[in-house]
């Protein structure tokens, strides 16, 4: 067992980047939705966008080993002893990675529900395009507060590393897939949606219409929405608005100083 957690603590980071890479590639060769018109006074490309999502990675990036990884860690070697011996093995492995996503649908609804939590999850959502970049793109502070929410879940149920680390990597392959800009065909597509969020899902979640950014919450597996009845009824359409309903993206410095502002920002109208 220890051996497979050194391996994973060893390549995870280089499975994750090869997912990046190749659906950065991928959703620039086969787009399924034409990159939006730059702003005022922006260079085409894109690039600021970029540079905006890869400098909140950035922060992240430094984060995680300092802060997140070890309290993960700390969390699952202190964990409260709950858990039956036929919890184990594999089967034991996939009951941890589906406990740990059902954990994190929960955990993204109460960053929509919660205006506490929304003030830093809306920083993801100002984005006004998905493509890989935007599955980077996250506060460091809502990192940091859902490494502390994993953790207390770590510890009550007592999952081991391994099982935290296995989810993690697929969790991080499964947002850079969700949010891309790949186009699949679409009966693949549609066989994938019954098991896993697919980007048809979750552009939904992005659209900027108050009504749809509240649903679809799911991150791996697609049984969680329509169990807990947040699935939208919206299809995805290629000239769909992504964003915030009623709110404009920030600067990178803005951005990060978004969640500690006076005034909250929810949408301004609601559906
Ligand atoms: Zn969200």
């Amino acid at each position: 067992m220890m051996a497979s957690v050194e391996f994973l603590l060893a390549y995870k980071g280089l499975v994750v980047g090869a997912c990046l890479l190749l659906l950065f590639a991928g959703e620039r060769l086969l787009p399924a939705a034409p990159p939006p018109e730059p702003g005022p006074g922006e260079p085409p490309g894109g690039f600021r966008r970029l540079a905006r999502n890869g400098g909140l990675w950035l922060i992240n990036l430094g984060l995680s080993p300092l802060i997140v990884v070890p309290v993960s860690a700390w969390a699952a070697a202190n964990s409260l002893g709950f858990r039956p011996d036929w919890w184990s093995g594999w089967p034991g492995l996939v009951l941890d990675v589906v406990l740990l996503d059902l954990l994190i649908y929960w955990w993204h609804r109460f960053n929509h529900e919660l205006p506490f939590l929304w003030r830093f999850h809306q920083v993801h959502h100002l984005d006004r395009f998905l493509d890989s970049s935007s599955a980077l793109r996250f506060h460091f502070g809502e990192v940091l507060l859902s490494a502390v929410a994993r953790a207390a879940v770590i510890v009550v149920l007592g999952i081991p590393l391994l099982s935290v680390l296995v989810f993690e990597t697929l969790l991080l392959c499964a947002t850079i897939f969700h949010h891309s800009n790949l186009r699949l065909a679409p009966g693949l597509e549609c066989r994938l949606a019954k098991v896993v969020i697919t980007p048809s899902i979750h552009w939904v979640h992005h659209h900027a219409i108050r009504s749809d950014t509240d649903s679809n919450y799911g991150t791996l597996f697609s049984v969680w929405d329509p169990l807990f009845r947040s699935r939208s009824a919206t299809a995805r359409r290629p000239d769909m608005k992504i964003g915030v309903e009623g709110r404009a993206e920030r600067s990178l410095p803005q951005l990060l100083l978004q969640p500690f502002r006076r005034r909250s920002l929810r949408p301004l109208t609601a559906n």
